[in-house]
């Protein structure tokens, strides 16, 4: 397996796995909610559909000491699922002296999503092409080439898949 195509699998599986648990996790934060961090000066949260970063303004320096701590729990039932959509950039919560950013996960899942799509899309073409005898690679016309020649095109090597499938036939 060449180069491109470890990548190009990498990048097809690896970003399959990311986009289901991206979505896993966007669809559980409009139940639950995971935070982590030290109460002050900062928290990170999942929660409601995004990526919180809070940072609190230290009270006094007691605050700034607070231990490291993961914690997690479900939304009030009452309040229910509820998913938010749009990114805040360091907005000022007066009454607690919190600064607030979100990101939305639909955006890290869209960041992922592209590059995988793409992925899956070359390795859709790439098989259609070795199967009516394409180079998988470049779209060079193989027929008539030995079957373990490199491509003259790209130089790609043949594919074992089809080498082996030729010399089967024989
Ligand atoms: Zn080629």
């Amino acid at each position: 397996m060449s180069v491109t195509v470890a990548i190009r699998k990498t990048i097809k599986w690896g970003g399959a796995f990311a986009v289901v648990l991206l979505v896993a996790v966007w669809v559980a934060s409009g139940w639950w909610w995971v935070s982590v961090g030290r109460g002050r000066p900062w928290l990170v949260w999942v929660t409601q559909g995004r990526l919180v970063l809070d940072r609190y303004k230290a009270i006094g320096p007691s605050d700034s000491f607070t231990p490291l701590s993961f914690r997690g729990g479900s939304r009030e039932p009452e309040s229910g699922p509820y998913l938010l959509w749009s990114f805040v950039w360091g907005e000022t919560a007066t009454s607690f002296g919190i600064t607030r950013s979100c990101i939305p996960l639909w955006f890290p899942t869209l960041l992922v999503a592209i590059p995988t799509a793409l992925a899956w899309r070359a390795d859709r073409r790439a098989w259609r092409w070795e199967r009516i005898g394409l180079c998988p690679a470049c779209g060079y016309d193989r027929r008539g080439l030995a079957p373990a020649a490199v491509c003259p095109e790209c130089g790609a090597a043949a594919s074992a898949a089809v080498v082996a499938e030729v010399v089967a036939k024989r």
